[in-house]
């Protein structure tokens, strides 16, 4: 028998949602699917996300859109959308090596809301809220909680990075920094954007894969306003790149807003050569440039989840030269404990000496690289170009929490 509350419930699936509604961003978060129950009216949930979301409580909290629940296969719990959002029984079985903090973040915050961890650039943390909850996560310590950062916290940020000169590059990030009311962003930018030495500002949001009608022309124009503003999303299936999507990056490109994708390589969701290569391809038509390859984070509960480090060289290695090079991001491992990101991939080195060095080509045949003769590398033209303008290492900043 089908319970009353349940019959009251507002419906979620597309077909049942008027336009005006389904259109609406703020309505996609407020009906947000948080249980089995939710997910059950919009698929056949598998014993397994049945056991993983029952287990979930105690570990990190469930949210996902009516729009991205959309785009999941109902019958099929192997679906990439599936795997990133609903959580699965092996979430719980949490192993020695796994961390809380894997990045070290809590450890390089002069302030608060402020991760400094490389010489001129630094992260914001602006907001504890996204519109999903990723399994993959390595914020899941800080996101969906109940300690939301405070507007004393954002201020003590912002005078953070105002005083400290070597800081160019501004990330904002959170949880999701556009799911902050436009006339706050547009605050936060404007403060950032007033400090002289603050040259670009990024957003690290992924709203245009879970949440895309959140990119209207009010923000699109918002984020030019304060330009250079580059967003980076994080599409990690080729699936996620649907006309909606496609039309929010759109939005944001033609207002002169780059957009670059930050993906996760995932176990069972684009472990493969095929998933890799369409997932680049479609970030290349949508104008979104493909940016970083993330191994995934040593983050608690996500075990399950990553691919050994010998397989995504491999997979890495049949994308350089075998795709438009547009199209390869790099591949990284930020280091645990927050020695920052580090690129990896195949060897395309096999000797290097002073006179020639032997190179490996995408398809694995030798080649002599003759070196040049002379060794000195200078630039002498330098002393006149730079003449009078001090070097960047005598800027001035907080250097106890980057090295
Ligand atoms: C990723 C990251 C950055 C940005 O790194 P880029 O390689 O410049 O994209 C900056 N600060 C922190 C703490 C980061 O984790
Ligand atoms: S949107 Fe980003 S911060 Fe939010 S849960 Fe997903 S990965 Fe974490």
């Amino acid at each position: 028998m089908v319970s009353p509350l349940r019959l009251a419930r507002p419906p979620v699936r597309r077909a049942e949602v008027a336009d005006r509604d389904w259109y609406d961003w703020r309505w996609q978060l407020r009906n947000m699917l948080t249980s089995a129950d939710d997910l059950a009216r919009v698929i056949d949930l598998s014993d397994e996300e049945r056991a993983g979301l029952a287990a979930s409580a105690a570990l990190f909290r469930v949210g996902i859109t009516p729009y991205y629940a959309s785009l999941m296969d109902p019958a099929h719990a192997a679906c990439p959308v599936r795997l990133q959002a609903i959580p699965r029984a092996a979430e719980a079985d949490i192993r020695d090596e796994e961390l809380r903090d894997p990045l070290g973040e809590d450890t390089h915050n002069p302030v608060k809301a402020v991760v400094h961890k490389y010489p001129d650039r630094c992260l914001f943390l602006v907001i504890d809220r996204c519109a999903i909850y990723c399994r993959h996560c390595n914020r899941r310590r800080l996101v969906g909680g109940d300690d939301p950062p405070t507007s004393s916290e954002i201020e003590e940020g912002l005078a953070y990075i105002a005083k400290t000169r070597r800081i160019r590059d501004v990330l904002i990030s959170g949880g999701d920094p556009l799911l902050l009311a436009t006339g706050k962003l547009d605050y936060i930018l404007g403060r950032l954007r007033a400090i002289p030495h603050v040259e670009i500002i990024r957003i690290g949001t992924r709203v245009p894969v879970v949440n895309p009608m959140r990119i209207d022309d009010e923000l699109a124009s918002v984020l030019r306003k304060h330009a250079p503003v580059y967003v980076n999303t994080h599409f990690n299936h080729a699936k996620e790149l649907t006309p909606d999507a496609i039309a929010g990056c759109a939005r944001l490109v033609d207002h002169g807003v780059p957009v670059g994708n930050q993906a996760v390589l995932l176990r069972g969701i684009n472990s493969s050569v095929r998933s890799l290569r369409a997932l680049l391809r479609a970030c290349l038509r949508a104008r979104i440039k493909p940016y970083y390859l993330f191994q995934g984070d040593t983050v608690i509960g996500t075990d399950h989840l990553r691919v050994p480090v010998e397989k995504a060289i491999e997979l890495y290695g049949q994308l350089r030269g075998w795709m438009t090079g547009m199209g390869v991001p790099h591949l990284v491992i930020d280091a645990p404990g927050g020695g920052g990101k580090l690129p990896i991939g195949p060897q395309y080195i096999e000797s290097l000496g002073e006179d020639n060095v032997v190179v490996r080509t995408y398809r694995g045949a030798l080649v002599d690289y003759p070196q040049p003769r002379a060794r000195d590398i200078g630039v002498a033209y330098d002393d006149v170009f730079f003449a009078g303008v001090p070097d960047d290492d005598d800027r001035e900043g907080s250097a106890e929490f980057f090295e």
